[in-house]
């Protein structure tokens, strides 16, 4: 896939889908004193997903885990479509298209694991971050430059939005987003250059 197709790609994505663990954090699992689980977000990750909103693009989360602390995160995030304790990925994510009336070649897989093998081959843009397995790593069509939780998800947003932003914004809009966008389209190209699989 050239530059070019790639970011054609993240411009057509109109369903983002996410793990949770390992992607929208840094896959630690925090325990405390009286047994409560904690997990550490990352707020920028969630500026990302609250403009992609903005634009029309649907988020949702699909994890094996089953917390209230996703529950309320993705509350906060105003992520409708929420599924925990899934441990088979794939058909939720068709469902999800399908409820949508997304094509899977418009949706956007990010994970980080085994479990979310066979969801990214069923979507068109199958993203890994960072610090994925390598198997991961290795089915995904773009590796995020950011570790799990520390911005992948965030990079994820900007270069969709980057990519779409000619058609999205106004015509003439503010100076410093068309900056931006030329920032990020630039982004995009170094980094297809060193992650773009031959
Ligand atoms: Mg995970």
């Amino acid at each position: 896939m050239t530059r070019r197709e790639l970011r054609e790609h993240f411009g057509r994505i109109r369903l983002l889908i996410l793990d949770v663990d390992g992607v929208l954090t840094d896959a630690g699992m925090y325990y405390s004193e009286n047994g409560d689980e904690l997990k550490k977000f990352n707020t920028r990750d969630g500026h990302g997903i609250r403009m992609l909103q903005d634009i029309g693009v649907r988020t949702a989360i699909v994890t094996r885990e089953r917390t209230a602390i996703v529950a309320r995160r993705a509350s906060k995030l105003r992520i409708e479509d929420v599924h925990q304790g899934v441990l088979d990925k794939l058909p939720v994510v068709r469902a999800l298209c399908e409820k949508h009336g997304i094509p899977t070649s418009d949706a956007c897989y990010v994970g980080d694991d085994l479990g979310d093998l066979e969801a990214m081959q069923g979507v068109g843009l199958p993203v890994a971050v960072r610090d994925a397995l390598p198997q991961i790593r290795h089915v995904a069509r773009y590796v995020t430059r950011e570790r799990g939780g520390e911005g992948a998800v965030r990079e994820v947003c900007d270069l969709i939005l980057a990519a779409r932003a000619p058609a999205s914004r106004e015509p003439g809009g503010l100076e410093s987003a068309a900056e931006a966008v030329g920032r990020l389209l630039g982004r995009l190209s170094a980094a297809v250059d060193r992650r773009l699989r031959p």
